[in-house]
């Protein structure tokens, strides 16, 4: 259900639709909207009385919300959401970048990134401290020694961070040194780990299952809005196909439904999508086209010894040539770069 303000609601009334919720034993969420405020609810198993809500002062209509993703649905909320980060917005109007290594590997290649990508315009840095790896015998990440390089990195440089938080175990310690919390594919239906993000203060990179539907996507970011974080930003990474000539096949076609169906911004990531550097160009353009938010890219200074993903993993030079060309596109698709 969700509570429609008049637009001259007073915020006493507003008050007072958000502690009838809570009487009722369920979640208020006030969502602020360009001319007036709504409140959603959640926590009801069963249907709420909509004239419980209508007969407050103040209110103009209590609307029920048919998707099972509420909070996350446009029904809710018709306004695009802007993830406010203080490395920039990501959001509408706005096309934004994210790149660095797949993985957390040394001070030096952090630091000659960082430097790179700001002197790009960049603001946002990835790269993962702990790394979900296929076999338990490959590079698993530094760990917390990679999230204190991240911050120095920081530190010394102005870049914003993005990496992965594997498991609950370590959330407090990802979410003391992150800017962008990253939840991976593998984890995207780990449910006590979405709502421990919940709790977070910082905002959350969801990306999509690698067989997941559209459908489940959505569900797996509102256990996240449901615990109160209201700052997730989806990034569609590629998914399971009987294609074989690509790592996995990235679904540029779900862009236009998410962004239909959510309000949340949508990142694409061309790397994992393609599992080939040849093809991300291509791939990000792309994106910037299918009405994407922006694309997180696997980039490093010398992507042949990248101690995981190289071969996906794009160089300077190309990061820069590509770069140039989503400047001169962006304008088209109404976007301006960065955030
Ligand atoms: C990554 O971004 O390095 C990563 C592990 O991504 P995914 O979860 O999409 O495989
Ligand atoms: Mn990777």
């Amino acid at each position: 259900m969700l509570v429609v303000m008049r637009s001259d609601a007073t915020p006493a009334q507003i008050t007072r639709v958000v502690e009838a919720v809570a009487a009722l034993g369920l979640t208020p969420h006030p969502l602020p909207g360009t001319t007036r405020t709504a409140i959603g609810m959640t926590g009801n198993t069963a249907a709420v009385d909509r004239a419980h809500f209508e007969v407050l002062p103040g209110v103009e209509e209590a609307i029920r919300v048919t998707k099972a993703y509420k909070l996350a649905s446009r029904e809710m909320k018709k306004d695009d959401t802007t993830v406010r980060t203080p490395f920039g917005n990501v959001g509408p109007g706005t096309f934004t970048v994210v790149a660095g290594p797949c993985s957390v590997e040394s001070e030096p290649i952090l630091m000659k990134t960082a430097e790179h990508l700001l002197g790009k315009g960049v603001k946002l840095l990835r790269a993962g401290a702990f790394k979900p790896r296929t076999s338990p015998y490959s590079f698993q990440g530094l760990g917390v020694e990679g999230l204190k390089l991240l911050a120095k990195t920081r530190e010394q440089t102005g870049i914003g961070i993005v990496t992965e938080l594997m498991d609950t175990e370590n959330a407090s310690v990802v979410e003391e040194y992150s800017d962008v919390i990253q939840i991976g594919t593998r984890n995207m239906q780990n449910f006590s780990l979405l709502k421990r993000v919940g709790k977070c203060r910082k905002p959350v990179l969801l990306k999509r299952g690698m067989s997941a539907t559209l459908e489940e996507w959505l569900m797996a970011a509102e256990y996240i809005l449901a615990g109160g974080n209201y700052d997730v930003i989806l990034c569609e990474r590629g998914v399971r196909t009987f294609s074989d000539h690509s790592r996995n096949t990235l679904d540029l076609s779900v862009v236009p439904p998410a962004k239909a169906l959510c309000h949340l911004p949508v990142l694409v990531d061309p790397s994992h999508g393609t599992g080939k550097r040849a093809y991300v160009p291509a791939m990000t353009y792309a994106a910037m086209a299918a009405g994407a938010d922006g694309v997180m890219i696997e980039a490093h200074p010398d992507p042949d010894h990248a101690a995981s993903d190289g071969a996906q993993t794009i160089d300077f030079p190309t990061l820069d040539a590509m770069l140039a060309k989503l400047a001169v596109m962006a304008p088209l698709f109404g976007r301006t770069m960065g955030g």
